[in-house]
């Protein structure tokens, strides 16, 4: 940590005037110690902007001090069609609507990949909607064919609610699942599919996908295999506090079993195009106040990630301040999801550079990494090749006295 965060942090924890349960959890998070559930459900009902700013910075800067870290990806979406019917997905389209959706062959999507040849991507992000066709032979394909032409490029691919639904279709069980998905070339799992793990409100918002057990299930057996995933949470509809509490303390379960997770992202519930759009979105301060209390609460994960195609390039540096220390990848537009959703950002593509500059304008140090989080490049005092100056073409002056005088001849 920083000095400055160790200093404001013990002038929180020095103030007489503050409520003893939020003090007593300032204690706890400067001696390391782990907040309880309880605790957890006081910061979301209690606890003020500022106050969750200085004790998810103090976390944060004793873990990374000022490295913020991004990377350099592309999405392929096989297909935005599904069988499922989640009530907040503004992406998929139902079988019946097939003519508003896509899908990709297994070429069109290797032409996706070789389009980077040339690029120093890192990763390649795939997920999608679930249709029975993309099946586990033809993941198993796409994932094989697609380290055969890169091997370098690490593929980070589909949630457990593709994987519950295609090994169901194939017959085997998760564990002989993830291995032969593993073995076909798949080297980590984003963090998708979590949504709430609460059983009363999945039934409401994603009924008929895999339950949160299984979704569980699916990250522990590939943790198991010594691989590495992500965990997500969707936030801001028709949960209660204790349910994100409840959703973070299960995952904190999980990875004090495996520490196979490596980031955590809350996702924001966007209101538009779907069949929630009468509920009205969290304030900007309500997203900042739950980075902050998941990077008080997950203490055992290394990292917390936020999405910048989705809460805009704005929001994304100032939650910099609030316990996030990741901001995702350059993209390159290669992602519906968030823009389908209602999301600043239509188009969302950043360049290394723009990246670089939004990182260093919010006082952070930007470290490119790869999927597993070693270290690409440090940008740190890296100076970019200067871009060309703008050019000027002088233009003939035109003196209106002169011009008179020869009209006047
Ligand atoms: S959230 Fe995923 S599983 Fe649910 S409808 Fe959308 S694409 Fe399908």
């Amino acid at each position: 940590m920083t000095d400055t965060s160790q200093s404001v942090l013990s002038l929180i924890v020095n103030d007489s005037s503050l409520d003893p349960d939020l003090r007593k959890i300032a204690e706890k998070v400067e001696a390391g110690e782990r907040i309880s559930f309880d605790e957890g459900v006081i910061l979301y009902e209690k606890a003020e902007l500022g106050y969750l700013g200085v004790l998810s910075n103090f976390v944060r800067e004793k873990l990374h001090g000022h490295k913020t870290y991004f990377n350099r990806n592309f999405h392929i979406e096989p297909t935005n069609l599904c069988v499922y019917d989640c009530k907040f997905c503004s992406y998929s389209r139902l079988i019946k609507q097939k003519e508003e959706g896509w899908e990709l062959s297994m070429n069109e999507m290797l032409d996706m990949v070789k389009k980077y040849d040339n690029e120093p991507v890192t990763e390649v992000h795939i997920v999608g909607g679930v249709l029975p066709q993309y099946d586990m032979k033809f993941y198993s394909e796409l994932f094989s064919s697609i380290k055969a032409h890169r091997p370098e490029l690490h593929v980070k691919a589909l949630t457990p609610v593709e994987y519950h639904y295609i090994f169901k279709k194939a017959k085997v069980d998760y564990a002989t699942g993830m291995r032969l998905m593993k073995e076909a070339g798949l080297e980590s799992m984003p963090g998708g599919g979590a949504e709430i793990f609460n059983p009363e409100i999945r039934e409401i918002i994603c009924k008929d996908k895999c339950t949160a057990e299984q979704w569980l299930q699916i990250h522990e057996e590939w943790h198991k295999l010594g691989q590495r995933s992500n965990a997500t949470i969707l936030y801001g509809h028709i949960e209660k506090y204790w349910h994100r509490v409840d959703h973070m303390e299960q995952l904190r379960q999980l990875q004090d079993k495996t520490k196979g997770f490596q980031a955590f992202i809350p996702l924001k519930f966007r209101n538009q195009g779907n069949q929630m759009s009468n509920i009205e979105e969290v304030s900007v301060i309500e997203d900042l106040r739950n980075y902050a209390i998941a990077r008080i609460y997950l203490d055992n994960f290394d990292h917390i990630k936020a999405y910048w195609a989705m809460i805009s390039r704005n929001t994304a540096q100032l939650s910099l301040n609030f316990g996030v220390d990741d901001i995702d990848g350059t993209l390159d537009d290669t992602t519906k999801i968030y823009s389908m959703a209602g999301a600043e950002e239509q188009n969302p593509a950043m360049s290394t550079k723009e990246l670089v500059h939004l990182i260093k304008q919010a006082g952070r140090h930007p470290i490119e990494r790869d999927t597993l989080y070693n270290v690409v490049t440090d940008y740190n005092d890296f100076v970019f090749e200067e871009e060309p100056k703008p050019q000027f073409y002088k233009l003939p002056v035109i003196n209106a006295m002169e011009v008179e005088r020869k009209q006047n001849e």
